[in-house]
């Protein structure tokens, strides 16, 4: 029927956003990149909202295919993989999901942070192999409690890590372009300096051009044979050969890892090395925070088309009119 609102649901299928939408609209899911050619002109036509439910590339090729276009409510907080520059410039609101994934990513990337540093994942294959039954498991040579942290990113995230290692009386640091309204940790404008007053860095701001390999051989270098390099941000971000050669040599001490330049493809030099902890991209992956997510994702399309603001419209495609 023609009074319908038309959907795009891009990528993968998701029950919370599959289920979200009541009669008015008309659902089209296209999983993969490959599935849009199936939509049919008529459809195209139609379609006046996507929801982008995982990390897809969704560039202006995506985008251009649909002349009716109001709306991307993309999943996740980082939108590297949005086109939003084409969104700006065509008036196409591109939504995201802050806030809802905030304290789910922080237990992350503290629990990595401790496990990096206390070996657990050694430590329980030690107990699995019955090794513990002839003699005890060697002392970590890491600790968090001789350490100091350096935070790359002090936004929503970055805050909320900075609250925990406060709670664990683990002095923190940070790097951002500009300084951060309200919080008084020391704030640095250039990452070398940072990176030569700390011994633990970890990486939280957003991916795309302007960050990418902003961790390179020379920011390694400055942190240190101590040093621990944490990534819960992209991979994008990390020069990963770099990275791969610095922990080879002894430049840093180990790197605990939940993003990959070429997801899910990590390199077998990393996959063999003891000095690094590898997750495969699970930041904000419980039930409980992915569910708040992809509801976030169909309430932002909801507001739209009830003629309300979104709720979490990104900077670049500011809301005119509402
Ligand atoms: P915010 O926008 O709240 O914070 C971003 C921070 O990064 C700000 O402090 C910002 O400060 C800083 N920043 C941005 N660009 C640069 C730059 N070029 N150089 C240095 N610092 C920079 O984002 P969130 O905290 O909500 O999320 C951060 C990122 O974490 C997301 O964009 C996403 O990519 C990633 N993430 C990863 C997850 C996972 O599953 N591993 C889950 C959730 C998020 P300033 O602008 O002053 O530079």
């Amino acid at each position: 029927a023609t009074d319908k609102i038309d959907l795009l649901i891009y990528g993968p299928s998701k029950p919370v956003i599959n289920d979200g939408f009541p009669e008015q609209y008309g659902l089209h899911k296209c999983e993969q990149p490959g599935d849009l050619d199936r939509l049919t002109d008529d459809i195209r036509a139609r379609i006046r909202g996507v929801a982008v439910t995982g990390l897809v590339p969704t560039n202006s090729s995506v985008l251009a295919r649909y002349p009716k276009l109001e709306i991307v409510s993309s999943f996740g907080v980082g939108y590297d993989h949005i086109d939003s520059g084409w969104a700006a410039e065509h008036d196409v609101v591109v939504t995201n999901t802050p806030d809802v994934l905030t304290e789910e990513v922080a237990d992350t990337a503290l629990g990595l942070l401790i496990a990096t540093l206390r070996e657990f994942v050694r430590a329980d294959k030690y107990v699995r192999s019955g090794s513990w039954l002839t003699q005890p498991y060697p002392l970590s040579v890491g600790s968090l409690r001789d350490r100091k942290v350096g935070l790359i990113g002090m936004g929503r995230i970055g805050q909320a890590i900075a609250r925990r290692l406060d709670a664990s009386r683990v002095p923190v640091v940070y790097h951002a372009r500009n300084p951060a309204a309200g919080v008084s940790y020391q704030h640095y404008p250039d990452l070398i300096a940072m990176a030569k007053d700390v011994d633990t860095l970890i990486v939280i701001i957003p991916g795309g051009a302007s960050t990418a390999r902003l961790i390179n051989a020379e920011v390694l270098q400055a942190l240190g044979p101590r040093g621990v390099l944490i990534n819960v941000a992209r991979g994008s971000v990390v020069d990963e050969p770099a990275l791969i050669a610095a922990l080879k040599s002894g430049a840093i001490l180990a790197a605990g890892l939940d993003v990959f330049a070429d997801e899910p493809n990590v390199p077998d030099e990393l996959r063999m090395m003891q000095n690094v902890i590898l997750l495969p991209h699970i930041g904000s992956a419980s039930v409980v925070t992915r569910n708040a997510m992809d509801q976030l994702v169909v309430d932002n399309i909801k507001a739209w088309f009830d003629g309300k603001p979104p709720l979490t419209p990104i900077p670049e495609t500011p809301v005119r009119g509402r």
